[in-house]
């Protein structure tokens, strides 16, 4: 299957070309053809999969074989919705790349900046709105946007918008919407509240799921350390250390942990950034810029600031805290291993955490294998109870071995080099 195949026009197809596009994803493959008919789509499909372009792709044919002739006013026709600002800015971004051969414009719109830039785009008119609900809220409010001209809604990442308490602005926004419309859906998880909530915004759909869970974690090389949690923070760096070239990604279930953590990497001089929700946007966009570039390769992320982040070649990511909701452990670990590529996800589990990995485990349908050889290590025979040991099939593992995709210069300190890392072995 080609991209020509599920016919796609040719100023899209040479922008895919140019992305390196060869062929469609799974999810590609199965939505672009409902799409293009018209249909409502409800899809069950997790970041990583490539299900921005699937809907962006037949929304961009459909506009652009819709008009065609001289251009007037651009009223929003297509309204893509998202949870964080992170991800809204990703999908303007893939849009733009997407877009490029046609003369199709779009604008992202969040809270936590100023509004006047964003209003003065909307001003200059626009074919797309990609949007954070409430800062869209505000400027309907305001008398800037209006929603009666959409043909073409997006509803992205809806459970993480439950989980957000997006649910009376996602209402209100539906409510504004005309009722002829071609309306996409995409979950990654499907609750009962989502297929609740895809009723009351489709209309006659067609459903597609790519496999929910199991690719990812199946792709990426998994490991558990167990560690107390007072010791943590230096595992952390232990491990930063012995990948000097590795970007990584550690996520902190607090925004408070995520700002401790970077304290702590500070004094052992190791540069990192935190983003979330308590950070400025311009503090967050400049950290997630950094990252990206490979200006800086350590970034400390909340999982609301996280999610649906797409950072190319991303080596590693490590869950300084265990989800206590087990497809949170799906997406984080989803970060790394994108498209095709591979990746490698380390977490740490303290004595508190063990119930969660038990649930995540059950999730994946696998057990992870478990660090021994760490300087760190909580002896697990010493404060585990019996019935919550290791499981029989839980292989011991050596550390995994880390392939650095991009070599990057990382100063080392001289303490740094002749440090023994394994000099303050402790056993608990
Ligand atoms: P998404 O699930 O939309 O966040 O996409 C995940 C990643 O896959 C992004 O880096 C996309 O650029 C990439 N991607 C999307 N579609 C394709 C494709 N057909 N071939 C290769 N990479 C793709």
């Amino acid at each position: 299957m080609t991209f020509t195949q599920l016919g796609i026009i040719e100023p899209i197809l040479k922008a895919l070309k140019d992305e390196g596009y060869t062929h469609p994803t799974p999810i590609q493959a199965q939505s672009i053809p409902i799409l293009l008919k018209g249909n409502d789509l409800l899809g069950c499909a997790q970041t990583g999969t490539g299900k921005t372009a699937a809907f962006t792709i037949p929304i961009l044919q459909h506009l652009y074989l819709n008009n065609s002739g001289p251009r007037g006013y651009r009223k929003i026709k297509t309204l893509i919705v998202t949870p964080t600002r992170e991800l809204a800015i990703q999908i303007a971004d893939n849009i733009t790349q997407y877009a490029k051969y046609t003369d199709l414009k779009n604008v992202v719109i969040f809270g936590g900046v100023k509004q006047g830039g964003q209003t003065d785009s909307l001003r200059r008119g626009t074919d797309i709105l990609v949007a954070t609900p409430g800062r869209l809220l505000d400027l309907i409010a305001q008398g800037f946007i209006t929603l009666k001209d959409i043909e073409f809604f997006v509803l992205d990442e809806a459970d993480q918008m439950l989980d957000m308490g997006f649910i009376h602005d996602i209402k209100k926004i539906i409510a504004k919407l005309p009722s002829k419309r071609q309306s996409l859906f995409f979950s990654a998880t499907m609750p009962s509240s989502i297929i609740e909530l895809s009723g009351k915004i489709l209309g006659n759909y067609e459903q597609v799921t790519v496999k929910p869970e199991q690719p990812t974690a199946d792709k990426i090389e998994q490991a558990i350390y167990f560690v107390s949690k007072n010791n943590k923070p230096k595992l952390l760096v232990h491990i930063i250390n012995e990948n000097p070239t590795s970007s990584v990604l550690v996520f902190s279930r607090t925004k408070h942990g995520a700002d401790k953590i970077v304290k702590f990497l500070d004094k052992s001089h190791i540069k990192s950034a935190a983003i979330h929700g308590n950070k400025s946007q311009g503090a967050r966009q400049r950290a997630l810029g950094n990252f990206k570039d490979g200006v800086s390769n350590i970034l400390i992320a909340t999982d609301i600031a996280a999610r649906g982040i797409d950072i190319d070649e991303l080596s590693l990511v490590i869950n300084f805290d265990l989800p206590n909701i087990s497809e949170t452990y799906v997406h984080r670990i989803g970060r790394t291993g994108r498209a095709k590529a591979s990746g490698i996800a380390l977490s740490f589990c303290d004595l508190e955490e063990r119930a969660y990995l038990k649930d995540i485990q059950k999730l994946i349908r696998q057990d992870i294998p478990v660090v021994e050889n760490h300087p760190f290590l909580v002896d697990e025979t010493e404060i585990i109870p019996a019935t919550e040991k290791l499981s029989k099939n839980q292989k011991k593992k050596k550390k995994p071995h880390l392939t650095h995709h991009k070599p990057k210069e990382k100063e080392t300190t001289g303490e740094q080099k002749h440090r023994k890392p394994f000099s303050n072995r402790r056993r608990y």
